[in-house]
């Protein structure tokens, strides 16, 4: 079999968290069109239904939007029951939900901090825990986690500092399930992308003044495109990443090399 084939994901099965929009659905694009079967989950179930039924009707595969806050342990288990009743297994996660606020540290409350981590860091976890359960009782499987180029960089002017810890947390979460689970065949990996046109950062009020500084400074004076992190999480959820785990994939176009 030669490497593209080797490539495709005939047969696997798998959910992206955050899969009504932006990379989550991009990337779900990409494992309909692999040959997987995706579950679309995402807190917007109107939008994760359009997404479902558009990547059912546009690739073929069985699609599923299932409504699930990925801070709520019981949203979460009843996400996995349902996806399980669709599908019988789970083969490939990919927990990418994720929101950002730009606010100055002196001045965020408590709440406004809580939120942030709770979805970035520990639904994350939950959504990891959860799939990580039935892919070791199943005996493998693999999970792609997003984190940031912010887990890696204090990028200026604006103020993230809640993201950028929590995006940092990601990344030793990836690594501390990646080596508790390597034995028993359960892959961990995360993507840590920079600037990407989405509704996270094209529709932020404060971030889209940003965005011709940040152009100005990039090596490749663009921000990347949610389908330019499609390629790497195909590799990711597939076989021929066998012995890839517990790494962090920084997709940046450079920026944090300067
Ligand atoms: P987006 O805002 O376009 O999409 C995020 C999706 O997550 C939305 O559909 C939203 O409804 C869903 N979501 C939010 N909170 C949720 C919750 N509690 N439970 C379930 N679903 C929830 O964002 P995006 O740009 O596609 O970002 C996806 C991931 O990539 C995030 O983790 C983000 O931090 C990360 N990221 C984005 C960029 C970027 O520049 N866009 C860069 C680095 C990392």
């Amino acid at each position: 079999m030669g490497i593209i084939e080797k490539l495709r994901l005939d047969g696997k099965t798998a959910f992206v968290t955050g899969g009504a929009r932006g990379i989550g659905k991009s990337v779900a694009t990409a494992f309909c069109e692999a040959g997987a079967d995706v579950a679309i989950v995402d807190i917007d179930l109107d939008e994760a239904e359009k997404t479902a039924a558009a990547l059912a009707a546009g690739t073929g595969a069985r699609t599923l939007a299932v409504r699930a806050d990925v801070t709520d342990p019981a949203d979460v288990d009843a996400m996995m029951a349902s996806i399980l009743a669709r599908y019988g297994k789970l083969d490939v996660a990919f927990c990418n939900a994720g929101i950002c606020r730009n606010i100055p540290a002196e001045e965020m409350s408590y709440e406004q901090w809580r939120s942030v981590v709770d979805v970035n860091l520990t639904g994350v976890f939950l959504t990891a825990q959860a799939a990580g359960r039935q892919m070791l009782r199943q005996g493998g499987g693999s999970i792609i986690n997003t984190a940031s180029m912010s887990a890696h960089i204090v990028n200026v002017p604006q103020p993230q500092c809640s993201y950028n810890a929590s995006k940092a947390g990601v990344i030793q979460l990836t690594k501390s399930l990646a080596v508790e689970w390597a034995a028993r065949n359960v892959r961990v990996n995360c993507i840590s992308p920079g600037y990407i046109g989405t509704e996270l950062t094209l529709n932020s009020p404060t971030l889209v003044p940003l965005i011709e500084q940040w152009n100005a400074v990039a090596p490749l004076h663009r921000m990347g495109k949610p389908e330019e992190l499609q390629a790497i999480c195909v590799y990711l959820a597939g076989d021929s990443s066998a012995f890839t785990t517990g790494a962090d994939f920084v997709i940046d176009g450079a920026f944090t090399c300067i």
